[in-house]
């Protein structure tokens, strides 16, 4: 029997989760029919998605960009288009940072269904994209392996006691705090599990990405977070568990690739064979480690937990300061240490506004970009 192909866009098609969505799209391309691609200035990968996927709508960042027989939307506009056109079942938005918001908040208005794997949405905003999604009837299903994971094992959230979500580390798990605080670029981003994008790379090696996930699981699974907990797996193996209140605890186990909880986002609630590639072996695993989070080396996940219970702009605060002080450590313009002293001190400085609307938020957030980078230039 055939089923319905499933309409989907991908917003942020040539990123990391971008093409890794494509390949998991290829694989099952029965199941799919793309709407819509965007690719911001990565207009080579771009014409070649094209090419093979043959979207009717593309967008780009490029006004030069053209591609025959395919509608050529542009910028901001051109992903709203998008996210608001109808025919989509759902839209994968793959974009980092802040560009990812409001297409959201579009495609949310319109009714389609959301595979989020975007941060800032819910960090930037969550409260008013939950409480959108909820009026809209939308599903946001989670791309970040973590909150797959969680969304695997919840059946309901009302008997759940506590969120465990599970680290590798980083790369500086075992080095000394002032060895990770001088490392260099390349250090920072020769990530041990995950093959990711420069700055999530960066922020999973000072645990800030963490903190941002505590913030999203909050928003998504309308948890407290005193019921969140982190814990440091090496091995990445155990992607996030969550404890139910008479003592069971669920986990979402898998080899650590980033194919498997695109696809489930992308195809939930059915499952395919896809893109797996090896069948799990617990024998070949052989183990398993677990510890407590290093508080004092990796400050920033403190300081996560701390805007994320404040709430309102705070956490827009840190987002930008953070964004902007891992740009200046990828240009060598600080050290890694100084991400952290340079977001605390934005964050410190910053006036919370409780509720702030989505125009108050990219006020703040630019704003905050501002300070930060005088801020790096007085360092
Ligand atoms: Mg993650």
């Amino acid at each position: 029997m055939e089923t319905k192909k499933r309409k989907i866009s991908i917003i942020g098609s040539t990123g990391s989760i971008g093409t890794q969505a494509l390949e998991v799209i290829e694989k099952i391309s029965d199941k799919f029919e793309i709407i819509g691609l965007s690719g911001g200035k990565n207009t080579e990968l771009l014409k070649k998605q094209c090419e093979k996927f043959k979207p009717k709508y593309v967008c780009s960042n490029d006004v030069d960009f053209k591609f025959d027989g395919i509608k050529t939307l542009y910028d901001e506009k051109g992903l709203e288009e998008i996210c608001s056109n109808q025919e989509n079942d759902i839209i994968l938005v793959a974009v980092s940072g802040k560009i990812g918001l409001k297409p959201t908040l579009k495609a949310i208005e319109n009714g389609i269904d959301i595979a989020l794997a975007n941060k800032e949405t819910l960090v930037m905003a969550g409260d008013i994209v939950m409480q959108k999604a909820k009026e809209n009837g939308v599903n946001i299903i989670p791309v970040d392996s973590e909150h797959c994971a969680i969304h695997q094992c919840i059946k309901n959230i009302k008997q759940v006691d506590k969120l465990i979500i599970t680290a590798s580390g980083g790369p500086f798990l075992h080095k000394t705090k002032e060895e990770m605080n001088s490392a260099t670029v390349e250090q920072a981003l020769s990530h041990p599990r995950w093959n990711m994008g420069k700055k999530i790379t960066i922020d999973s090696a000072t645990l800030m990405n963490k903190g941002l996930e505590v913030i999203e699981a909050h928003h998504l699974f309308g948890m407290n977070y005193d019921d969140i907990e982190v814990v440091v797996h090496p091995q990445s193996i155990v992607h996030s568990a969550i404890e139910y209140k008479d003592g069971s605890v669920i986990a979402q186990l898998g080899l650590p690739s980033m194919h498997i909880p695109i696809q489930y986002a992308i195809t939930y609630p059915d499952r395919y064979e896809g893109i797996k590639s090896k069948s799990f072996s617990f024998s070949e695993i052989a183990r398993l480690d677990f510890e407590k989070p290093d508080f004092d080396k990796f400050p920033t996940l403190k300081l996560a937990y701390n805007m994320g219970k404040i709430g309102g702009s705070a956490t827009v605060c840190m987002n930008a300061s953070n964004e902007e002080a891992v740009f200046a450590f990828l240009d060598g313009k600080i050290s890694l240490g100084d991400i952290y002293k340079i977001t605390d001190k934005m964050t410190q400085n910053h006036n919370v506004i409780k509720n702030p609307s989505i125009d108050e938020i990219f006020e703040i957030d630019n704003e905050v970009r501002i300070k930060t980078k005088e801020l790096i230039k007085r360092l």
